[in-house]
């Protein structure tokens, strides 16, 4: 029988630590046996960082006009494609803050421009907010605006920007960003249009328990609908150098993280793969979420500027995420983006 939303928030709220790691920890077992876990190689590129949203729990972006605000040169993001190649890397994270002034052909431009010199390297880029920009500045739908960016070669879309999918905390914390309902109809437009994307969740925002059951339960229904996600991936929110930050008196502990990481897992039974983060919680934490539900531990993320800005240096390679994986006792393997090839010893 599947978990109802007054079941998730029982278990949220319960103080049963392990009994919840152990049934997420035999969920993971029956949906990944081999012992396995898996993470990628990719790189972070951040296009620009001029943006018009304003979001209170960022600290990575610029308003229009600041002398810190940039856009990348291609040749600048050629030299760090080449640096993540040469470290074994497959794909690129390629996101940006909601520029007024860059419409869908210099996304098409950069996109084939990459595409083009680098045909076998995954483009898993623009998140909602950002494809929701590139429509509205472009005066295309959202519909319009994926297809045209599909064929300039995009290849994935990331689940960043949806933080908590609720409107209540949306209209708090970033009250320009786009709303519950149109985050989830960019990935609905995507996975019909046969892409994949990712889910994610950023808590510890001042958000009820009851907010978070509500986000997985946006969740599961659109996976229901599509089968389109590929990995849920939660983290919490980072506070430093944020302007929510001063609100908020404690960030989310450890066992906050590995108990909505334990629900997710059990809660979204459709949603194959569920990844354990070590950039905000760090390494420790994220050795024990192996043991939560999680199958992944995600990227070594080799340049990182948006929670950096917020605050968090966490930082990773190769070498020591497979130390992390095998010493708490599985076996490290990389993966792609989409977790189709896996490279095993
Ligand atoms: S989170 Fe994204 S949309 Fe919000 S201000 Fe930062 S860059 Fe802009």
């Amino acid at each position: 029988m599947r978990m109802t939303p007054s079941q998730a928030l029982d278990l949220l709220a319960s103080d049963d630590l392990i009994g919840l790691g152990m049934e997420a920890d035999a969920v993971r077992r029956r949906l990944h046996p081999g012992n396995v876990i898996t993470y990628q190689i990719d790189r972070n590129i951040n296009y620009t960082n001029i943006c018009t949203e304003y979001c209170s729990f960022c600290a990575f972006y610029r308003p229009v006009g600041s002398a810190e605000g940039y856009v990348q040169p291609l040749e600048s993001i050629f030299q760090k494609i080449e640096e993540t190649i040469s470290l074994g890397g497959t794909g690129i994270l390629m996101q940006g803050g909601l520029h007024p002034g860059l419409t869908i052909d210099y996304y098409e431009w950069l996109l084939s421009s990459i595409k083009r010199r680098y045909p076998e390297l995954h483009l898993h880029c623009l998140s909602a907010p950002e494809i929701l920009n590139i429509a509205e500045v472009s005066d295309l739908s959202v519909r319009d605006t994926i297809a045209r960016l599909m064929d300039a070669g995009l290849d994935s879309i990331p689940g960043a920007g949806a933080e908590i999918l609720d409107d209540e905390v949306r209209f708090r914390i970033a009250r320009l960003k786009c709303r519950t309902q149109e985050w989830l109809e960019v990935h609905r437009t995507a996975h019909r249009l046969g892409l994949r994307t990712t889910a994610t969740m950023m808590f510890g925002v001042g958000e009820t328990l009851q907010h978070r059951v509500n986000h997985l339960e946006h969740l599961r229904r659109l996976q229901d609908e599509t089968g389109g996600f590929t990995a849920f991936i939660p983290w919490f929110f980072q506070r430093e150098n944020t302007s929510l930050g001063r609100f908020i008196k404690h960030e989310a502990t450890a066992v906050d993280y590995l108990k909505t990481l334990a629900v997710a897992r059990l809660y979204l039974d459709n949603i194959l793969h569920v990844q354990a983060s070590w950039l905000t919680p760090g390494h420790k934490i994220c050795q024990i979420a192996l043991r939560f539900g999680a199958n992944d531990v995600g990227s070594i993320l080799i340049e990182e500027n948006v929670v950096y800005a917020a605050g968090c240096k966490n930082t990773s390679n190769e070498e020591e995420l497979r130390h992390l994986i095998a010493d708490a006792g599985f076996r490290p393997c990389k993966r792609d983006t989409l977790y189709r090839k896996y490279y095993l010893d």
